[in-house]
């Protein structure tokens, strides 16, 4: 089975103008389909893994049984789709904001203020390529941290509930080095809060 990308819900300029139409179809059209082309071409030496969601495997990368190689490559590519997936869906041009979420945030990082100056400083302060999280740990408590490249929290047994891209790539057209003006207008297309 070859995997492919999940629709996206809006248009490529639906995110204006905090991300640029341009930007949006390079990278979904381009880059994310990079990672899942180049996941899938590894999954056709492994049709036993290929029938099984990548999320699956990512929770079980330490064991899985890949040449050395394929894994490293796996790895970084299933983690760009399914890293991906979760950012297409973290955002919306039309909030959905989820009451409970934002409760349990206030209690977790004690303000909903308090919590965003954590993760943008997260996001600012991951040096290179990577991604800002909040996450379920596997106790349930919710935790931000940054990951580097394409590692996926899935792979630390933790549960993704929105992402940040801040690779170059997802803001270099409209922002060039200006990650931090990315970062802060992120807040008006992230759907939930
Ligand atoms: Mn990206």
């Amino acid at each position: 089975m070859k995997h492919t990308l999940p629709e996206l819900k809006y248009s490529y300029d639906a995110l204006e103008p905090y991300i640029d139409a341009a930007t949006m179809e390079v990278h979904y059209s381009k880059h994310h389909q990079a990672y899942c082309d180049k996941m899938n071409g590894v999954l056709e030496k492994y049709p036993d893994f290929s029938e099984k969601d990548p999320v699956e495997l990512l929770r079980m990368i330490d064991i899985i049984q890949m040449e050395e190689t394929d894994k490293k490559v796996f790895r970084n590519n299933a983690g760009g789709y399914v890293n991906h997936n979760i950012y297409w869906e973290s955002m919306s041009p039309k909030k959905e904001v989820d009451v409970i979420l934002i409760k349990e945030i206030e209690q977790e990082f004690e303000s909903l203020e308090k919590f965003k100056e954590l993760f943008e400083a997260t996001a600012l302060g991951q040096f290179g390529s990577g991604w800002a999280w909040l996450v379920r740990d596997e106790s349930g408590k919710l935790q931000v941290y940054s990951t580097q490249n394409q590692d996926s929290p899935y792979s630390k047994n933790h549960t993704p509930i929105f992402a940040l891209d801040v690779w170059e790539h997802a803001y270099y057209l409209k922002y060039q080095n200006r990650r931090p003006e990315y970062v802060k207008n992120w807040w008006n297309v992230l759907k939930f809060i």
